[in-house]
């Protein structure tokens, strides 16, 4: 923990249908460059903005502690999973904030979500609270007003640096469904999982 400074509290929220490389390169990035003392990793329940039917919640809660086991100040978090209810962004950091107070609270996002920010529950409330840090080169596209596709991120946004990745959940329970390879951008032990219960057997 940073002594004589505030708390330093990363939040990564994600379906992690199944939870992959990406999500662990992004996460180790995240701890790194933020110097976050803790990262909160918090599967959603089901998210409003999900068209599809997730994997249930017990299967990707599993599968993320196995996926994020070996990394260090990291805690999965089952709280948006346990929520009545549709489950909001807003809420987790609002509740989070209550937990550390006096914390500074980071939101750690992938390109494609931080497009999507404007039109998250209460977005301006979320960019009050947390300082919004993106993976991904390029910036929010067709990027206007608050967003600024320059260089220069308005504040309260930061940029995370991480070579690119080019996986996605999408993709692999496709290659799942088609009985295909995906060690080792599923690790060993979450792809154990995925065979044991039989999970993404149709795509
Ligand atoms: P799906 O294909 O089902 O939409 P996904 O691979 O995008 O899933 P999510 O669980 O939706 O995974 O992602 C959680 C968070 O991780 C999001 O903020 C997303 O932008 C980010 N993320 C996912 N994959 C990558 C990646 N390869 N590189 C950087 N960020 C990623």
């Amino acid at each position: 923990m940073h002594s004589n400074a505030e708390q330093r509290i990363g939040v990564f929220g994600g379906a992690f249908d199944p939870p992959h490389a990406g999500h662990l390169a992004l996460a180790k990035t995240a701890l790194e460059q933020l110097h976050l003392d803790l990262l909160h990793i918090i599967p959603t329940g089901q998210a409003w903005h999900k068209t599809r039917a997730l994997t249930a919640a017990e299967h990707r809660l599993a599968m993320t502690g196995l996926a994020f086991a070996d990394l260090e100040r990291v805690v999965v978090d089952a709280r948006e999973i346990e929520r009545a209810g549709p489950t909001f962004t807003i809420d987790t950091l609002l509740e989070l904030q209550q937990q550390y107070r006096a914390a500074q609270l980071f939101l750690i996002i992938g390109q494609d979500q931080a497009d999507a920010l404007t039109t998250w529950h209460r977005a301006d409330d979320i960019l009050k609270i947390a300082i919004i840090c993106v993976a991904g080169r390029a910036f929010p596209a067709g990027a206007t007003g608050r967003f600024d596709a320059s260089n220069s991120l308005p504040a309260p946004f930061q940029r995370l640096v991480m070579p690119p990745m080019d996986v996605n959940a999408t993709d692999l329970r496709r290659r799942l469904a088609h009985h295909q390879s995906v060690v080792p951008l599923v690790f060993e032990p979450v792809a154990r999982y995925i065979a044991l219960h039989h999970l993404y057997q149709s795509a």
